[in-house]
């Protein structure tokens, strides 16, 4: 573990309810610093739920092969630190915040939905011991009552995997993803942050490739266009 990443872990050890954003005592994230967290803006696309001066069924930034998309927050600086902090400084706690506020601005998932968090490559599961996109579908699929299956694999730098499926190697061509057993007829992906969309596409054309009818996306922040007015509140 390098030098770094061990002083933050002894330190979370120290003090494991300090705020990750004011440093206060009162868990992960403090209720105020919770409060204080950005609100996607209301007038924006049906689909993608992109904020825009006016509301559009679809818009130029919906991710290309999801049927829907939502997010809690639009990313900014302060929610750049937090999600820093749970992936980059390990703050596991925070997840459950995170994903409270996934539950208290996202409608809930139509029954029979699949949660599936975008996976990781082993490489990088090895590096940081976690995958924060699976730990945040964990605690959504308790609140919404739902299950998860971790049915995307994404194996080191796009290595072709013998025997995979006709489905499955085009999912790898697409975006390095691979679908395993079954998928869900009705797939809810799930990740911490979207930011040009180009990953949920790839994970969303694989189920379709692989037989999903229908693939929306739930992420904890989205990083949405300059000026279209994101408020705070
Ligand atoms: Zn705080
Ligand atoms: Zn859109």
């Amino acid at each position: 573990m390098p030098l770094a990443r061990l002083a933050t872990a002894l330190l979370d050890l120290a003090i494991p309810s300090a705020c990750a954003v004011c440093g206060m005592p009162g868990g992960a994230l403090c209720a105020q610093c919770e409060r204080a967290m950005p609100v996607p803006h209301d007038v924006r696309c049906e689909r993608c739920a992109h904020p825009w001066p006016h509301r559009t069924p679809t818009c130029a930034e919906c991710p290309p092969g999801v049927t829907w998309a939502r997010y809690a927050m639009p990313y900014d600086s302060v929610v750049a630190g937090v999600i820093s902090a749970l992936k980059d400084s390990r703050r596991t706690g925070l997840a459950e915040p995170l994903a409270q506020l996934m539950v208290q601005r996202i409608p809930p998932p139509a029954a029979g939905s699949v949660l599936v968090p975008i996976p990781q490559s082993p490489a990088r599961r090895r590096e940081r011991g976690f995958n924060q996109a699976e730990l945040l579908a964990s605690h959504l699929a308790r609140e919404w009552g739902l299950p998860m299956r971790g049915v995307l694999t994404r194996p080191d730098g796009g290595r072709q995997q013998r025997g995979a499926s006709r489905g499955a190697r085009l999912g790898q061509v697409q975006g390095a993803f691979v679908a395993q057993g079954r998928v869900p007829h009705q797939a809810v992906l799930v990740d911490d942050v979207l930011t040009t969309g180009s990953t949920i596409t790839a994970a969303a054309r694989t189920l379709r490739a692989a037989g999903s009818a229908r693939v929306g996306a739930v992420v904890t922040a989205r990083v949405v266009l300059a000026g279209m007015g994101t408020r705070v509140g």
